[in-house]
């Protein structure tokens, strides 16, 4: 059948020497049943099974002093079917550099994590790293909202999300988890519409079909992206529930490839997309 290419914008993957290692304790950390084991080759494998063409892995320093090692990782792993983001720690001393180094290494945008980087979106020593992104347009992840390895109160919101892209209005910021987890009547309220792209990692299952359906097309179509956060969850499953949503043959191919062809600069995206209209 002509099915349309599937390009998962959040996945993660861990060096082969700690994978299985900190792919259990995370899991365990958030109660969560990881569905492969961290490496490359798991991802790759679950792919296949899942019928995901390519997918973005999204690394994260949790230390100021393990982001170049990361980001180097990430560089020599960068190729399809498994395109990587850098990423920096606020804290790093010359973090807007680290920026520059990680574009200039061909990485396709910048992970950011709120809460396992203890930061809130809006704080001075974030300035100049939104500065730089917006300088490059260079794409950020950030996950946004609560989490299910941490406790309430949480860094970021969707409120603080608008206030940030009124300071910076070229940013090309992905919030991911649909804008805030577990925040939806304030993402409704503060973002539906807002020139941000939202990914739809751990949503399945959190908000009805028929209203989150009504949100895809409030928020618009064009800044929706496939994401399913795996290995924490089950892509094949979040690719069922999205297809099981009332939405047209379209909007579904925007939002499983479309969207990040004309966001990340990936080339095979491109290629996809045209053969994807075949
Ligand atoms: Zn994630």
């Amino acid at each position: 059948m002509a099915d349309i290419p599937v390009f998962d914008s959040h996945v993660h993957v861990f060096p082969d020497a700690i994978a299985a290692r900190v792919t259990a304790q995370l899991g365990a950390d958030g109660g969560v049943t990881p569905v492969y084991d961290g490496s490359r080759a798991g991802l790759e494998a679950c792919m296949r099974r899942s019928g995901v063409t390519g997918a973005l892995n999204c690394p994260i320093a949790t230390r100021p002093e393990q982001t170049r090692s990361i980001n180097d990782w990430a560089a020599a792993n960068n190729r399809w079917p498994m395109p990587c983001l850098g990423t920096v720690h606020p804290d790093l001393p010359d973090a807007a550099d680290e920026v520059r180094r990680v574009h200039a290494l061909g990485l396709h945008g910048l992970k950011l994590h709120p809460e396992y980087q203890a930061f809130n979106p809006e704080e001075a020593r974030l300035e100049p790293i939104w500065a730089v992104c917006e300088e490059l347009g260079f794409p950020v992840v950030i996950h946004a909202g609560a989490d299910i390895a941490f406790v309430p109160p949480f860094r970021s919101s969707p409120a603080g999300f608008r206030r940030l892209l009124g300071r910076y209005p070229r940013l090309r910021l992905v919030a991911a988890h649909f804008g805030g987890w577990r925040m939806w009547e304030e993402v409704d309220r503060e973002l539906a519409g807002m020139p941000l792209w939202l990914d739809l990692a751990f949503v399945f299952g959190e908000i009805p079909d028929e209203r989150l359906t009504a949100l895809i097309r409030r928020h618009g179509v064009d800044r929706i992206l496939f994401g399913s956060d795996a290995p924490w969850r089950d892509p094949a499953a979040d690719l069922a529930a999205l297809r099981r949503l009332p939405l047209k043959a379209h909007e579904r191919e925007r939002i499983l490839w479309r969207n990040a062809a004309d966001l990340f600069r990936i080339p095979e995206l491109c290629v996809g997309r045209i053969s994807g209209q075949a």
